[in-house]
């Protein structure tokens, strides 16, 4: 018999775009619904930076994907665990995510990029990686050792750990542990990494089983599976087959992550390769990427859910979205603009405060200024990709992308 929280996590397709993989659905958790596809704000450390829940409510976000690397290590997961888990510890009773930690782990230090055009010159080599690895953090076989950002002591990772710590942090949706590679990386060792991370996603399953069984008097948690391949067509499809396969434990994956760096002009057809491959009645979410452009690109090709820190680490730089691209609000020639940042916003920001507002708090560094600048870009973001979701329902995405597209990447406003 099925356990009554085992049913608690589901997904729907409602709708799909003609004669594309992209589709709009419903992800059904313990903590409510996603009406996908959907913009997740992001908040590393439990917090979205310089917001209360509340706001982040009242801007229509769905869901917060939190960190388990920084919460392990900041204040430790068995606080969230003590706390009743991270939708009760920071006070937010819609769905939830963290992602493995695994990114964090790996990138520590590289200077690793998300999205990475590949026009600029393409490096073959497993060197610059490795230099970085040395310096915070070696992978192996079994796990990841890895050096803290906070205070330089040591600490490992292994899919286990990775599945202890997110059970513990309790999100509604949590990532399989897998190894980070960049493009740069040479084939052979594309190979032999995707071959490591598919084998860490059966531990993944196994470990997660055991803690789901152990732990049976706590909300269902959801395992998606991470899948790699950088730029590889054939190791991307591999992937997601090996992956949408693969059941241990009499468990298979409740839903699918795509990772690793991704190549902007290849972003949308890697996206494709893989949704191709994946069982259509299970979830899709693309790691790390905000950008409006990859947005529908991920969108398009089948991706259902998205994760990025960029709307809000923008928006604390001072640079703001609007329909017509993104600008700097703090540059002198809006010192005296008493327009909102964007005429078509509904958002708290823009329905009460001026970008010549928001250039003085800037320029004074006052604190309130990252508050409404990121209540504007995480407003914008979430808000585009609910637009898309409403264009695929009514069978119009196709002009929606052209018509956004064309405004947004016209000239910027400076
Ligand atoms: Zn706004």
């Amino acid at each position: 018999m099925v356990k009554l929280s085992a049913m608690s996590f589901s997904f729907e397709v409602i709708k799909e775009i003609p004669e594309e993989l992209g589709r709009a659905g419903v992800i059904s958790t313990p903590h409510g619904q996603i009406a996908t596809p959907a913009f997740i704000p992001v908040g590393t450390k439990a917090s979205v930076k310089s917001l209360t829940p509340e706001s982040l409510d009242d801007l229509g976000a769905q869901a917060v994907l939190a960190n388990a690397y920084h919460l392990y290590l900041q204040p430790g997961s068995e606080t969230l665990d003590q706390a009743g888990g991270l939708g009760k510890f920071m006070n937010w009773d819609k769905p939830s995510f963290t992602d493995s930690g695994g990114f964090q782990v790996m990138s520590l230090g590289a200077g690793f990029k998300k999205v990475i055009d590949m026009s600029l010159g393409s490096l073959d080599s497993d060197e610059a990686m490795a230099e970085s690895k040395e310096r915070l953090a070696h992978v192996d076989d079994e796990g990841v050792t890895f050096k803290s950002h906070l205070d330089g002591s040591m600490h490992r990772f292994t899919p286990e750990i990775s599945m202890q710590v997110q059970h513990q942090i309790g999100a509604d949706i949590i990532f399989a542990f897998d190894e980070l590679t960049t493009l740069h990386n040479t084939r052979k060792y594309q190979e032999q990494s995707l071959e490591r991370t598919r084998l860490w996603a059966i531990r993944c399953l196994d470990e997660h089983k055991r803690l789901t069984d152990q732990r049976s008097d706590k909300p269902y948690q959801a395992l998606f599976g991470v899948l790699q391949g950088a730029q590889y067509e054939d190791l991307r499809r591999k992937a997601a087959k090996d992956l949408s396969e693969m059941k241990s434990s009499g468990l298979s994956f409740d839903g699918f992550g795509i990772g690793g760096a991704l190549d902007k002009a290849s972003l949308g057809q890697i996206v494709s390769w893989m949704s191709s491959e994946l069982p259509r009645d299970k979830p899709r979410h693309l790691l790390g990427i905000g950008e409006p452009a990859d947005l529908f690109a991920g969108v398009e090709n089948g991706a259902d859910t998205f994760d990025c820190v960029a709307p809000s680490r923008e928006a604390r730089t001072s640079a703001v979205y609007s329909e017509n691209g993104r600008f700097n609000v703090s540059s002198a020639s809006y010192k005296r603009d008493f327009s909102p940042i964007d005429k078509d916003c509904s958002c708290y920001t823009c329905s009460n405060f001026t970008r010549a507002y928001l250039n003085h708090l800037f320029r004074a560094k006052e604190m309130l200024a990252s508050t409404l600048a990121t209540i504007h870009n995480l407003a914008f973001t979430v808000r585009l990709v609910d637009r898309m979701r409403q264009a695929i329902l009514d069978g119009n995405f196709r002009e929606f992308k052209t018509e956004f597209l064309a405004r947004y990447q016209a000239k910027a406003l400076d």
